[in-house]
């Protein structure tokens, strides 16, 4: 496989590359840092991103950026994990103990979006006490503001009230200064960039470093902007933000776990409207509609850096179970000694898990943030662009001519969905998505048709 020299020249990027070059997942860690010189923004995309950057040049705030040259997660989970024991993979990253199992105590798995061991663990560290707060997401009920928002969860109510994935943008700048405010011992749970980017904040900033004293990662396909939620709500009959709250894993008895449903709970009282996802346009997550461009120059699928990991067992064991599976990798020593002590207890059921079965899960994820990262960054490189430094290598020749193209295909839907769903948007017309979005389904499966026929089946 011939391989293409990472372009060294262009790489010493700052935050205003990161941002112009459509690399921002709208975070907030540059805006988190004391005194930082940045503010964070939610865009008319409906996503969040930094202003002012220019003047972040040589700040605290460019090292923070996940994007930004700096300890990759490689680092970054070596020292806190290498010198623990336990296995390692390229793709997981270390590990104590790998998992699929589900929450009994507590109602967290009907509360949560798969087994909901992640609200399990979250309220087991707020019952023993290792923890005062827990750093997670809440819905937002008012129109015209961005509808979650990261907030500190004290008791397991509320832990259990804010369960649920949340496939729409935050960011973590507010948050953070509440953490510096208040005294304790809390919990961060992000996707796997938003956990680097703690894990950044927590070696340039003292007080985070001590009061931060667990990280947990959710594994991430991709981060829609909150434009996703908006189409969804619009085809279930209410305005695009006109709507009291959503919910984007509805659990559906009878279908297998992969087959959720979107509710939508109206304002002023109305009846709440479930279908299930497969039925609304832009549902297919391979297509990647309202992607943030960020997740295409993305290669943590898991959180290498976070203490545990959770993620959905869609596999052939688990998946027709409709209550929810959830997928664990346990980092830490202390959480692990919690999920031993609550299954022997029986009150989590958790069967060992191994790496095949973590990976085959995540199928698609690696393939788009490895196979086709390495190409994406080939691109950059061809056309001279600034481009994060990334654990994969930039190359092109390890993918056939229709593979190139599917990839270039799927970066041009995340890309023009930003722009189609604004104009039917402006226009009040849902029918220019919605036709938009059947045209460009059929083209990709007409596309993915061509790439498994023989002629063209070569990989890397
Ligand atoms: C954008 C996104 C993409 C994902 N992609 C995949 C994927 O490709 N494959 C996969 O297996 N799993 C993926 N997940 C994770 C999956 O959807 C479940 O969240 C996970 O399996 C945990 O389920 P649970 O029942 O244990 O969690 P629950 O008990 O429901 O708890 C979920 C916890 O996560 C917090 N949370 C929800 N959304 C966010 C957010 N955006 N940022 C920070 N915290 C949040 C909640 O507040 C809650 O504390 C993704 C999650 C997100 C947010
Ligand atoms: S990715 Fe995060 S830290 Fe980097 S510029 Fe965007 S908001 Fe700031
Ligand atoms: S795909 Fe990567 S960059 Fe995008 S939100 Fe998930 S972890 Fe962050």
């Amino acid at each position: 496989m011939k391989s293409v020299p990472l372009n060294r020249g262009v790489t010493d990027g700052s935050l205003a590359d990161v941002v112009d070059g459509g690399y921002c997942v709208g975070c907030g860690a540059c805006a988190a840092v004391t005194d930082a010189p940045v503010a964070m923004r939610f865009d008319r995309f409906a996503k969040y991103r930094p202003d002012h950057v220019a003047a972040a040049r040589a700040t605290v705030s460019e090292q923070v950026c996940p994007f930004l040259d700096g300890p990759d997660e490689d680092a970054l989970a070596a020292q806190a994990y290498s010198s623990l024991g336990g296995g390692h993979d390229a793709r997981l990253g270390w590990y104590q103990g790998l998992y699929a199992g589900h929450a009994i105590e507590r109602g967290h798995r009907n509360e949560g979006s798969s087994g909901g061991l992640t609200s399990w663990l979250l309220a087991e560290l707020l019952n023993r006490k290792m923890v005062t707060g827990v750093i997670h997401v809440r819905p937002i009920v008012e129109s015209g503001k961005p509808r979650f928002a990261y907030t500190v969860s004290t008791s397991t109510d509320m832990v259990t009230a804010n369960a649920k994935t949340r496939y729409y943008p935050v960011e973590m700048s507010q948050v953070m200064a509440q953490v510096r405010a208040t005294p304790g011992r809390y919990v961060f749970v992000g996707v796997p960039c938003y956990v680097k980017a703690v894990r950044r904040l927590m070696r340039a900033d003292p007080i985070l470093k001590e009061r931060i004293v667990y990280a947990v990662s959710l594994f991430c396909g991709h981060m829609k902007s909150g434009r996703f939620a908006e189409s969804l709500a619009w085809q279930m009959g209410s305005q695009p933000d006109d709507w009291k709250t959503v919910d984007f894993r509805r659990k559906l008895a009878d279908r297998p776990a992969s087959s959720y449903g979107f509710a939508v709970q109206p304002h002023g009282g109305g009846a709440e409207v479930v279908m299930p996802m497969g039925q609304l346009e832009g549902y297919d997550w391979g297509m990647g509609v309202f992607r943030l461009s960020a997740c295409d120059y993305c290669d943590d699928v898991v959180g290498e850096t976070a203490d545990a990991s959770f993620g959905d067992a869609w596999l052939p064991a688990y998946v027709n179970d409709s209550a929810g599976t959830s997928l664990v990798i346990v980092r830490h020593p202390e959480l692990q000694q919690l999920f031993v002590e609550a299954r022997h207890e029986g009150r989590i059921s958790l069967d060992d898990s191994n790496v095949d079965d973590m990976v085959k899960s995540q199928d698609a994820s690696f393939r788009h943030r490895r196979i086709g990262l390495a190409y994406r960054l080939w691109l950059k490189d061809k056309r001279g662009q600034w481009r994060p430094t990334k654990r994969v290598q930039a190359e092109a020749s390890h993918v056939v001519a229709v593979y190139r193209l599917i990839f270039r295909y799927r970066m041009f839907m995340s890309w023009s969905s930003h722009l189609v769903f604004g104009v039917a948007r402006n226009m009040k017309m849902l029918w220019v998505y919605t036709v938009y979005v059947r045209v460009l389904a059929r083209l990709n499966k007409s596309l993915v048709r061509l790439s498994r026929s023989p002629r063209f089946s070569r990989r890397a």
